[in-house]
């Protein structure tokens, strides 16, 4: 298809909230370098339209670190991990509430509280349950999401009684990859957790991780099955390769690739927060401030596991690009999706993240898979095999990019926000 007529036709769709065809989700994906300023400025015209010129600034605080029996091989904290991350079991609600403060205090408007782990047991519901109470009562009007992997039946409802107002539980990739990423909970399970935040009355936030040697297919897979199940956020990941994991060497990714990603979120999504996720300082690098015409949310400073840019930088980089931080007096979501009972993509369905992205739960664990793990993606047969051929583009190992967070949650040294 002609370049104008697909950016035109995305656009109009964009502002309409009307689905793409999955044909011109894949185009978006397969447009060239030369072409990448004309997409990004398509999908930033729908992306203003929604959210203006605002930017969400969100914190992550990690409050139970490795040592996860899961085998998710994205993640510094799975089972068999050898990334040499902070490992701690869970903060006590004083220090939690203290580590959402700093956040808070940087311009945050929301606290991410993420546990590694499959899910929660029903103690552990009490203890975040004490932890959410601690901070809302510190941070007036501060939004807190949970993310504590898998839940059990009631324990959405218990979260939003204790003043939760969000959960994530991201798909991460394509149900026809699932299996290939992780081998000790299902695609099934996934949906099943954020079907339930749905259901108990919780704003799902639920994303995917891109890098992962997953084809074009496999992206717009994943997209359209967020778009189905309807979360309110859609925090896209781009895979940070942790020595110590099996996807250690899958450095797929280029700044264009990232951000032909995010525009094709965006488009197929666009009235939800699309929230840049981890990787961002890792895959676009200098080109980050052009991401911000796509994605209306960030993280501000660190990850779950590994260290982001300083959070002065986040907000120079904000303002320079002529965007602004979102306050508290303004509703992130547009006024058809606030007013609703529950938000979405646009059709209706679930919603959820959880531990499970690439910014949440980091990466781990050896760098050759022993054959009881799942081959990563890319180490697949077939035709989209290759990342390359899958169009994901040359990209360059960047492990200098990549620093363990060694300070903020669990350690005694003052948190990056
Ligand atoms: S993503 Fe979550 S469930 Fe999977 S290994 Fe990491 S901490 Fe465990």
């Amino acid at each position: 298809m002609d370049l104008d007529l697909l950016l035109d036709t995305l656009v109009d769709k964009g502002l309409r909230r009307e689905l793409p065809t999955r044909e011109e989700a894949l185009a978006v994906l397969a447009t060239s370098d030369d072409d990448l300023l004309d997409v990004v400025a398509a999908a930033g015209r729908v992306r203003r339209q929604w959210f203006g010129r605002r930017v969400k600034l969100n914190y992550l605080v990690n409050l139970k670190s490795g040592l996860c029996p899961e085998d998710c091989s994205y993640c510094s904290q799975r089972l068999g991990s050898t990334a040499g991350i902070l490992k701690y079991t869970w903060l006590k609600p004083d220090e939690a509430s203290k580590a959402a403060a700093a956040g808070v205090a940087g311009g945050a408007k929301r606290v991410c509280l993420v546990a590694s782990g499959r899910g929660p047991t029903d103690r552990d519901v009490d203890r975040v349950s004490r932890t959410i109470e601690a901070i809302k009562e510190q941070n007036e009007g501060v939004e807190v999401c949970a993310c504590l992997g898998l839940l059990s039946d009631g324990q959405a409802e218990r979260l939003r009684s204790a003043g939760a107002d969000a959960y994530n539980h991201n798909l991460n990739t394509s149900e026809e990859t699932y299996g290939k990423i992780t081998s000790t909970h299902t695609y099934a399970d996934r949906v099943d957790t954020v079907q339930k935040a749905h259901a108990a009355g919780l704003s799902a936030c639920s994303g995917l991780i891109a890098g992962m040697g997953e084809s074009d297919a496999d992206l717009v897979d994943v997209v359209f099955s967020l778009r189905e199940l309807d979360p309110d956020s859609v925090p896209v990941n781009f895979l940070i390769p942790f020595e110590g994991t099996p996807l250690a060497k899958e450095w797929n990714l280029t700044p264009q690739r990232a951000l032909r990603i995010l525009a094709m979120v965006r488009f197929v999504c666009p009235d939800v927060e699309v929230r840049l996720a981890g990787g961002r300082e890792v895959h676009l690098r200098t080109l980050q401030p052009l991401a911000l015409h796509l994605a209306n949310s960030i993280f501000l400073g660190d990850y779950l596991t590994s260290e982001g840019q300083a959070g002065k930088a986040d907000l120079d980089m904000i303002a320079d690009a002529g965007f602004t931080v979102e306050g508290t007096d303004t509703t992130t979501l547009p006024a058809h999706r606030a007013d609703a009972a529950t938000g979405g993509c646009g059709e209706g369905g679930g919603g959820g993240g959880g531990c499970g992205s690439g910014s949440v739960c980091g990466p781990a664990a050896e760098t050759v898979p022993s054959p009881a793990e799942p081959a990563p993606v890319g180490q697949r047969s077939g035709p989209e095999a290759d990342p390359v051929a899958a169009g994901a583009g040359a990209a360059g190992s960047r492990t200098d990019l990549v620093t363990v967070r060694r300070r903020g949650a669990g350690t005694d040294l003052a948190p990056n926000a």
